[in-house]
């Protein structure tokens, strides 16, 4: 039997039980999953108490990405880059921190919604957490360019420094954005979260596909996707959904079928 959970703060809200109990259901993999409340100030002796009790392994979302990495003991490439850990899996002393966010969005565009990046210009609004721990898998993918825009223009212009070595990246302010179309466009602002969406030029969104990192909702972004004619727009359940997979392969070795779940959860969502 597995022992794995999520730490957040809140976590109430947080589908990761649902859907890991639905790829432990599909692949006949014997887990449990829980949820854990720790203190703001207290991820670190909430995860020690929860390795003592013999867990092979947790997941770590806000605000405690910071505090895993610090606390993982080695790290994969992707914890490195985006210096966060969202996955945490328990191999006796070692404690080895990997950050599945990128690889949860990737699949998604490029799987599920069959979307290559393969050449394309891609714009991320926002320089948060987020977008530094999608960076290198999105750069992986060989995309012509990758632009980081961002309300803070420095933190983007730092972002796309750090990541250079990996493909071409450049950043700059949210008002510099320019009406030339774009081919995808991510929103990885915390905007939505507060029914905001930031004002930038429009013309960008011409026949882009817009992909919000936000999920479980027609978000301010998706509807000015709409209004500014994209090609298609989507919300981040399914990178939400095949995150969870790759921390599930990365504890089980068990690949599950994400579509179907996607669809479940989905619909419980609906
Ligand atoms: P951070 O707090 O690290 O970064 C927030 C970013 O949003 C910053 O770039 C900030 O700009 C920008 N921002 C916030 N408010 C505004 C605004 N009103 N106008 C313009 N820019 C704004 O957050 P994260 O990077 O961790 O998360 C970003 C989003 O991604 C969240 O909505 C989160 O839920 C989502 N997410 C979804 C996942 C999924 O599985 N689907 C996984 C991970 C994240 P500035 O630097 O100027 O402050």
């Amino acid at each position: 039997m597995y022992k794995l959970a999520v730490f957040g703060n809140p976590i109430e809200h947080s589908l990761s039980p649902k859907i890991h109990a639905l790829f432990a259901h599909q692949t006949g993999v014997q887990a449990e999953y829980t949820k854990i409340l720790a203190p703001i100030d207290g991820f670190s002796q909430s995860a020690y108490d929860f390795i003592n009790q013999g867990a092979d392994g947790f997941n770590i979302t806000v605000p405690f990405k910071i505090d895993a990495f610090n606390l993982a003991t080695t790290h994969t490439i992707n914890a490195q880059c985006a210096s966060a850990v969202n996955t945490i899996k328990v191999n006796g002393n070692e404690l080895i921190g990997e950050n599945t966010d990128g690889i949860g969005l990737v699949n998604d565009l490029t799987k599920n919604l069959e979307i290559d990046l393969h050449d394309k210009i891609v714009l991320i609004l926002g320089a948060g957490g987020a977008t530094r721990g999608i960076l290198l898998p999105l750069l992986q993918q060989n995309p012509k360019r990758i632009m980081i825009a961002n309300r803070t223009a420095s933190k983007a212009t730092q972002l796309a420094k750090d990541f250079a070595k990996y493909g071409k990246t450049c950043g700059f302010g949210l008002e510099k954005i320019k009406n030339d179309p774009v081919d995808i466009i991510i929103n990885a602002t915390s905007a939505s979260l507060n029914g905001e969406m930031p004002n930038i030029a429009t013309g960008v969104a011409n026949n882009a596909a817009c992909y919000d990192l936000m999920y479980g909702q027609q978000t301010p972004f998706m509807q000015w996707a709409e209004v500014n004619n994209a090609s298609m727009i989507f919300d981040g359940l399914g990178m939400l959904v095949e995150q969870a997979a790759a921390a599930f392969e990365f504890w089980t070795e068990k690949q599950p079928d994400t579509q179907a779940v996607i669809k479940t959860i989905k619909a419980l969502n609906d």
